[in-house]
């Protein structure tokens, strides 16, 4: 009998030979789903809307048909559009090992934190590949430093973070300023109503919109543990969570405060770790990111704005040690880890006043078919199953564990809530780390 292979690789899609070759050097085998249907329809030049969970590779299916243009029209530009710093720095890093066999495909990002003229001067170099958040982008454009005139692919990617984050005015600006003719491209985990219109307002009408798997969804490959505990009791379930993990952990805090304040604590009790949020500097950030995709911190504690999308590969534990705002961030909190099919888990710290919010995240992951943990008391969280996920809705606890406001433990978080974080309260400095971690 006579077998063929499955043309299931990136050999079908025709790409440029300096292109298999970073694949190859990247040791991409086999395209993504979102890849196997985005890259043909893209490399036919239709306008294309991608929506796929976070960890399926949707960088590549954008750049990489992206490169093909470029390579092809020498004298057009690509403009991706970014929620944040991290992410823009995440793309450039992927374009620059997607086109190291390439010539004359630089890359430059626009971003802020960074000096308005260092970032002028490298645009004078015609870069072909503008990488930029919306609000340093129309800060560029107002002082007339450039135009956008030989742009040819714009791409957004996070679309729907990019609305969450307020920068509707700021991408409106700049769809003002795009050529008319030009291909688009538009990314998002998530789809609803905002982004639908955005994507109408970009699109041309005989765009291509490209779902895989639910949308929303929870990454398969994570396993959930959902522990019951209360304000007082989340950093020692912390410690010891950090204490059980051999790899690497990213801890998300409801504000920038409490990223300092865990951060801080977990330092005293000798944890390698490191802090991601919006008042830091870009130097700052790009150090702890640094840090921790290098492995030389155990921990990053980060809000949810400085964590949106960025890739680090062997995330192997998420910590929510508060559970966030928007039910949708759930799910982009976890997708941190079992990226790319590898397995990873994500604890979540639940306590009686997180009820509300978290029936939110049920309704979410039971409405995309994604696995819901059950609560669990276990102090040892990782014992728990993954298995043995129940689609139910959250009791209430037991009132009497709820903690009074005069515990002094209790007092201790308010203080630090307050933003006094440099004053360590009294109880704090008498307390010497048990053990050195
Ligand atoms: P998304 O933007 O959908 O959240 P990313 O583009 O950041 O996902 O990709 C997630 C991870 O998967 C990255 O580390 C990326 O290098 C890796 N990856 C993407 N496509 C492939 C592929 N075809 N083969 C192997 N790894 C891939
Ligand atoms: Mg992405």
């Amino acid at each position: 009998m006579q077998y063929t292979l499955p043309m299931s690789y990136f050999e079908k899609f025709k790409l440029l030979a300096p292109i298999d070759q970073a694949l190859d050097a990247l040791q991409f085998k086999k395209p993504t789903p979102i890849q196997e249907k985005a890259i043909p329809a893209i490399l036919k030049g239709t306008d294309v809307i991608g929506n796929a969970q976070t960890g399926t590779g949707k960088t590549a299916a954008f750049c990489i048909p992206t490169l093909t243009t470029l390579l092809n029209q020498p004298t057009k530009t690509a403009l991706i559009l970014v929620p944040t710093r991290e992410l823009a720095i995440q793309i450039e890093k992927f374009w620059i090992e997607l086109s190291q066999f390439c010539t004359a495909v630089t890359c430059v990002t626009l971003v802020g934190g960074v000096p308005m003229d260092t970032q002028l001067k490298k645009m004078k170099k015609n870069p072909r590949l503008i990488i930029a958040t919306p609000g340093r982008l129309v800060d560029h454009l107002q002082l007339e430093n450039f135009d956008l005139k030989t742009v040819a692919v714009l791409i957004l990617d996070e679309a729907d973070r990019m609305l969450d984050m307020g920068f509707s005015a700021q991408l409106n600006e700049i769809l003002r300023l795009l050529p008319h003719k030009r291909q688009t491209l538009l990314f998002s985990a998530t789809w609803d109503g905002a982004v639908s219109s955005l994507a109408k307002k970009f699109l041309s009408n005989q765009m291509v919109r490209i779902t895989v798997g639910e949308v929303s969804q929870a990454a398969s490959s994570v396993g959930q543990i959902l522990v019951n505990t209360n304000e007082s009791g989340k950093r020692d379930l912390l410690l010891e969570e950090i204490n059980a993990e051999r790899g690497s952990i990213l801890v998300f805090t409801g504000t920038q405060v409490r990223t300092e304040s865990v951060a801080n604590y977990l330092e005293e009790y000798g944890v390698a770790v490191n802090r991601l949020h919006g008042g830091r500097t870009q130097g700052q950030r790009s150090t702890a990111l640094k840090q921790f995709r290098e492995g030389k911190i155990k921990v990053l504690v980060a809000t949810d704005v400085a964590a949106r999308g960025i890739d680090v590969s062997d995330i192997a534990h998420v910590i929510n040690f508060d559970l966030p705002q928007i039910a949708e961030d759930y799910v982009h909190r976890i997708g941190r880890t079992g990226r790319a099919g590898s397995s990873g888990r994500a604890t979540s710290f639940l306590t009686e006043q997180d009820l509300k919010r978290w029936n939110e995240i049920v309704e979410l992951l039971k409405k995309t078919g994604s696995p819901v943990p059950k609560p669990t008391t276990k102090k040892r969280a990782r014992a728990a199953n993954i298995e043995d996920v129940e689609s139910e809705m959250v009791q209430v606890q037991p009132k009497s564990k709820k903690p009074t406001r005069s515990h002094p433990q209790n007092r201790r978080e308010n203080l630090w809530e307050k933003g006094s974080v440099k004053v360590k309260p009294a109880e704090e400095q008498r307390i010497k780390p048990k053990t050195q971690r």
